[in-house]
């Protein structure tokens, strides 16, 4: 089973929920520890909490036109069909922007002359290893000025090949773009990890309609729940987000979290309640 962990914002506690969630997975729940996936690959910090031992690294590139300009007719159908731009005519020469191609192929699959080959351009590297409690972790890592985070994310996802009955926790990028539709596109369920604030609302709606458009069944966690914000519960109900757990704020674990522990590092007793989010989704998902 896939579970992807998302929030529609940064700074709601996504990655201690993942972290901790696979822990408790770890430490028992299962015969087979999980495969956790940092696909946060801007700014992965799940290893702070998971402490890998990253062994296995891979580069990861994507194919970017080269053109012969002795071939060259300047036609334009190239430009023509770059969504992105990232091809121009002008006048006698043919240019590619390299930062802004996403490797899509379609301009040398449609020119006529057959005058654009293609050359490998780096873009960022996956990374693996066994973490804490033999978690199977694995993280993509753009490289610096680099912006296409996609590609890496559908080569860690092209990676995963779980054994029978082994979990996959997904940690999505925060947002609702397009890295998190990646991310969360194939999961079985998606954990939206969420805040009692008007922003946390705000963007629980925006990731709440990509979920639903995706098809993708969900579950909410209210992290720093102090009771004051009612219409947090409102739209969970009125749209049928169950809320699978609601985490108080303690002053203890946010200074916790910020010394680099999960949930359950902090307050053991949360992995009881992790584990009956987990038998939730599990029940939720073999019942569908
Ligand atoms: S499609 Fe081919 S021939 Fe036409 S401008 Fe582009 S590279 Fe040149
Ligand atoms: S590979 Fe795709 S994105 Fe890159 S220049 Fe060609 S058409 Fe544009």
């Amino acid at each position: 089973m896939r579970i992807a962990v998302a929030s529609g914002k940064g700074g709601t506690g996504k990655t201690t929920i993942a972290t901790s969630l696979a822990l408790c997975l770890a430490q028992g729940h299962s015969a087979l520890p999980p495969i956790f996936v940092d696909c946060d690959v801007e700014a992965p910090n799940a290893h702070l909490f998971l402490e890998p031992s990253l062994e296995q690294r891979q580069p990861v590139g994507i194919l970017i036109p080269v053109v012969d300009e002795a071939r060259c007719t300047h036609c334009g159908k190239c430009a023509e069909v770059c969504a992105y731009h990232a091809i121009a005519v002008l006048g006698e020469k043919t240019l590619v922007f390299p930062q802004l191609c996403h490797g899509c192929g379609s301009c040398t699959a449609l020119c006529p002359e057959d005058a654009i080959s293609e050359t490998p351009d780096r873009i960022g590297v996956i990374e693996r290893g066994p973490a804490r409690h033999g978690i199977d972790f694995r993280r993509g890592l753009l490289d610096v000025g680099k912006p296409m985070a996609v590609p890496i994310i559908r080569e860690l996802q092209k990676q995963i090949a779980p054994l029978p009955n082994q979990t996959v926790i997904l940690d999505a990028p925060p947002g609702t773009s397009c890295p998190v539709v990646a991310t969360i596109r194939g999961a079985d369920y998606l954990l939206l990890v969420t805040e009692p604030t008007p922003f946390g609302l705000h963007d629980l709606r925006l990731a709440a309609q990509a979920t639903q458009e995706l098809g993708i069944p969900a579950g909410v966690i209210i992290n720093r729940d102090n009771g004051t914000y009612p219409e947090l519960d409102h739209f969970c109900h009125s749209t049928g987000l169950p809320i699978l757990l609601r985490i108080p704020f303690e002053r203890i674990i946010a200074e916790g979290v910020a010394q680099g522990k999960t949930l359950i590092d902090i307050q053991p007793e949360y992995r009881e309640q992790l584990l009956s989010v987990f038998t939730r989704i599990l029940e939720y998902t073999q019942g569908e």
